[in-house]
């Protein structure tokens, strides 16, 4: 009996390929948009447009509940698979954007290499390959972070500002002159660390903008 349900489902799986399981709850078959069902409605996806600095942005999730679990988890835990189905879902939402369809570039921003090392990946630009792999926008690998800074959210307003002066670089041989760049960062807070690159990115005749995971209501 136990052969006849092998030889079944092996049929069955023959003619009905099964769905990969979803990254985020590994349980349940995935859709098209990355993840199933279930967590997509635990998600609460809200894409919001913002102004972070007097730059334009856009984010897709609230930086709570499960989105927030998730997110940790892409962080800590090596969470590629995370960060790919995150991409995918930020692809679509991207692609549905009028206001962002003449971007040239996407820029991850990027980790000091000492934190890179440690951490083993940069979820920035995870998150970024993934959006170009849907959205077809070439990701600009020209810009790192130069300066080692600490954690931003003990520091006062001026003492941010000092903490990221010097912090990105564009490398030589690079040209941004008149490229509509979008920066890709996994969450937004206060938005310093992005205002700094946007900076960077229009010293060199870039046009920056931004789009985030997730968003922290302190703003
Ligand atoms: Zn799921």
């Amino acid at each position: 009996m136990n052969r006849l349900f092998d030889w079944l489902r092996a049929w069955d799986d023959l003619v009905f390929p099964p769905k990969p399981l979803c990254p985020f709850c590994a349980r349940e078959g995935c859709l098209d948009l990355g993840c199933c069902r279930v967590c997509l409605d635990s998600l609460a996806v809200k894409w919001e447009a913002v102004k972070m600095h007097g730059y334009s942005c856009y984010s897709l999730l609230p930086y709570q509940g499960f989105a927030r679990e998730l997110i940790h988890k892409m962080k800590y835990q090596n969470g590629r698979e995370i960060a790919a189905a995150f991409g995918i879902l930020l692809s679509r939402a991207l692609q549905e954007e009028p206001s962002l369809a003449s971007v040239n570039y996407l820029v991850p921003v990027p980790l000091h290499p000492s934190r890179l090392a440690r951490r083993g990946f940069n979820q920035a630009a995870l998150l970024a390959d993934n959006i170009s792999r849907g959205w077809r926008r070439p990701v600009f690998k020209g810009v790192v972070r130069a300066k080692k800074t600490g954690p931003q959210s003990n520091l006062g307003y001026n003492e941010r500002n000092f903490n990221l002066r010097g912090a990105f670089q564009v490398l030589p041989g690079f040209n941004l002159r008149g490229k509509r760049c979008l920066i890709v960062d996994d969450v937004i807070t206060s938005g310093f660390t992005f205002r700094a690159l946007a900076q960077v990115i229009e010293s060199y005749g870039g046009k920056p903008r931004g789009v985030f995971l997730a968003r922290t209501e302190i703003l």
